[in-house]
Order: C-alpha cells, then structure tokens, then sequence
C-alpha cells in the first residue's frame, strides 16, 4: 500500500519539475536518449559516434542516458570516455546486472526530455531513423514503435519469436504486436503514466501497450551486431518470456479449472452411464462393468472436483496478482472542460 502512492508522489513532482523547467528554459523541446548497456565495449565508441552525428542534424536540444547493467568488460570506462567529452551524456552505472528491462526503466525515470527514445546500444536499431521517429512524435503520436521487419538470426531465434508471440497473444488479454521492439519513441506524458505503474517483473514494451497512448508504428530492417554476443542467453530470454506471461496475464491459473470442469462432466457421465445401465436396467447391453472400472470413475469424479477446486484458487489469486501490482485504475489521455480552459 505504500507503494503506490510514494511512486505517485514522484511523477507528481517529477511533472512539477518539468513544468517549471519548460517555463525556464528555451520553447524547443528537448530530446531524451536512453540507451542500455551491457557488455559492449568494443563498439560503443562508434556507436555513440554515429548517434551523435545524427541527433546534431536534428537541431534541437537533446540529452542521452547510458545505463549500463552490471557490464564486466570495461563497457563502464567506455561510456565514462564519452560522458567525458561530451556533455550532452549522463551515465547510470547498475551495481550487478539487473536485466535490460530494469536498466530502460532507470534511464526512463531519469529523462527528462519532452519526448523519450529507448535504442539498443548493440547497432541492431538503426539511428538514421530517429529523425521519423521525432517527426511521427511531432505530428502527434504519444508512443513510436520500430517493427522490426526480420529478424537477422537464425532460424531457431525466428521460431522462438513466432512461438512467444503466439503462445503469449493466446494466453494474455493484452496482444503484443510480432515484431515490435523497444526502439520506441514515448511523449513524455506516457512516461509520467509509466513511472505510476508499479510493478517490479516488467518488459517495459509491453507495459507501454497496456497505457494505450495512439501509437504510430515504422518498420525497419534489424541491423547486424556491431560486435560481441547478444546478452540474451537463450536461458535469459525463456525467463523473459515466461515472467512476461506471468506478469500480464492470469490466465494460466484457469486452465487447470475448465480442465476440472471437463474431467468431472466426463466422470459425471460415465456414472449415469453405469447406474442407468447397470444398476437400473440390470446390464441390457452386457456392458459387464467391473468393480474396479466403477471405482476408477469415481476416481475420475474426484480428481475433477480437486481440479476445479485449484481453479477456484485461481481466481482469488489472480485478484491477488492483479491488486499486487498497484497498477493506476485509468489513465488519462486528456482533460477537456470549457470551464477549466
Ligand atoms: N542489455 C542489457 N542488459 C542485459 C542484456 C542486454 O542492458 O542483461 C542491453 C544490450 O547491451 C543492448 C540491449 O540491451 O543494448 C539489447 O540486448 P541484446 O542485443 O542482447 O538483445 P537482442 O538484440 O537479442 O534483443
Ligand atoms: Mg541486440
């Protein structure tokens, strides 16, 4: 319970803060990269380079969040180099590593830019097309989100993608578009309804869906690595994937109920089967049903009451999962009153 309100306090300021800024500062609006790294080292310079170059051309003001996630390959004394000689960078540097979703969160929480890119620092997301993205955000979508048009890897990458998108789009009542990544733009205004949301197993791309902000979506071509490996083992991304499932979705926990429900029915029908047959009619169609086949349908019986009775449980822990998270009752687009202005 004390949650939810120290994180509503936050954003509260956090809008105070930007207000007062803007009235402060120069009219253009300002530009927040915020880029998680792990184990990079060896192609951050040029990447950041590259970044650079482009959001120069941009002409407007920008500010570009490095957080790097627990790096063990001297990634830390890369990005201090850069936050060094360029003072448009700040760095968050994580104790140990967290995951890419904690460190996007971080760097979320700290932009304070009108608009928010979230990019990979690997060079899979290509930054020539941050200038569309802005140019969507300027024509009025809250959030951008890169679809990406393949996947570059290999078949069992692709396969896995197809299956997480379908298991998940099955089991979960919010849909997950295939293909969308975290190279996304989001208003700040989305970022002051992310920062309520309070959960701590997040995938932050599927958390800004379920604000629901007008979206624009621009598909690009995923670039190769610049270097090193993915820093998603394929242990790492099937518990991504199972606690994203988990964290969104309750329906799992029903199965075992409506499993229940057709275990009894059966159970139920085989007895009336048996009392009608055998024991009313005295076994007309010499059926010959066996103690033991009488009691294996009681036991079927059983095991259908125990299976409905964890579906039962379910449901009163699915209100659990859903209250735990303290997620914001609405969230609102925009207030329109004639008398408020
Ligand atoms: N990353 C991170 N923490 C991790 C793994 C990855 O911050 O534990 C960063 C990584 O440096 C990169 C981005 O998240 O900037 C995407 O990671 P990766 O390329 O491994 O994922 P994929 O491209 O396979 O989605
Ligand atoms: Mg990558």
């Amino acid at each position: 319970m004390t949650r939810a309100p120290s994180s509503t306090r936050l954003s509260t300021e956090k809008g105070l803060f930007a207000i007062l800024q803007g009235m402060t500062s120069q009219q253009k609006p300002m530009l927040s990269l915020v880029i998680p790294v792990y184990n990079e080292h060896a192609g951050l310079q040029a990447f950041h380079s590259s970044l650079a170059e482009v959001l120069e051309k941009l002409s407007m003001p920008y500010e570009v969040i490095y957080c790097d996630d627990g790096s063990t390959d001297g990634s830390k004394d890369v990005l201090a180099t850069i936050a060094a000689n360029d003072n448009a960078v700040k760095t968050i540097v994580f104790s140990r590593n967290f995951g890419k979703e904690s460190a996007l969160s971080a760097g979320i929480i700290q932009a304070k830019g009108e608009a928010i890119i979230t990019i990979d620092a690997d060079g899979q997301h290509p930054v020539e097309l941050i200038p569309k993205f802005v140019d969507a955000w300027k024509s009025g979508a809250r959030v951008v989100v890169g679809i990406r048009k393949s996947t570059n890897g290999n078949m069992l990458k692709k396969l896995e993608s197809k299956l997480f998108y379908s298991v998940f789009n099955k089991l979960s009542s919010q849909k997950l578009i295939p293909g969308s990544t975290d190279f996304r733009l989001i208003d700040q205004s989305v970022q002051s309804a992310f920062l309520e949301l309070g959960e701590s197993n997040r995938m932050t791309r599927a958390l800004i869906d379920w604000l629901g902000f007008e979206s624009t979506y621009i598909k690009f071509e995923l670039n190769k690595r610049m270097q090193g490996k993915p820093g998603y083992s394929q242990r790492k991304l099937l518990q991504l994937a199972m606690n994203s499932i988990v964290s969104l979705s309750p329906r799992p926990l029903y199965i075992l109920g409506y499993l229940g429900m057709i275990v009894t029915t059966i159970a139920l029908l085989l007895g009336l089967t048996v009392i009608v047959e055998q024991i009313i009619l005295g076994d007309p169609m010499h059926l010959r049903i066996t103690g033991t086949a009488m009691l294996g349908i009681l036991l079927l019986f059983f095991v259908g009451i125990l299976l409905i009775s964890q579906g039962v449980l379910a449901i009163y822990i699915s209100h659990i999962h859903t209250e735990s998270k303290h997620r914001p009752l609405y969230v609102i687009d925009y207030l329109h009153s004639k008398r408020i202005g």
